[in-house]
């Protein structure tokens, strides 16, 4: 049996590409992978399931996967009723 050494992997132009393009998405909400005092991801308006603790968020300049404790500058109070 012989060592053979596998490649190890790399991201791709692909990768590269949504990364810079998450970035400026994240940049624009200034978004944070944590909370801001009380507000954060989970007991935010637009969290979709705040029983996980990954959710999508649906503001319509997101629309991506956050973590429920993380923030971002359009956090939205959940009304009452
Ligand atoms: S709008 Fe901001 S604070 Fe609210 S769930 Fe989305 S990322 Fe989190």
């Amino acid at each position: 049996m012989t060592d053979v050494a596998l490649p190890l992997p790399e991201p791709t132009e692909l990768d590269e590409a949504r990364h810079r393009e998450l970035q400026i998405l994240a940049d624009d909400a200034v978004l944070k992978g944590h909370p801001y005092g009380d507000e954060r991801c989970r007991n935010c308006l637009f969290y979709l399931d705040v029983d996980d603790s990954i959710s999508y968020c649906w503001h319509p300049k997101l629309r991506v996967l956050v973590g429920a404790d993380w923030w971002c500058q359009w956090w939205e109070e959940i009304p009452e009723s």
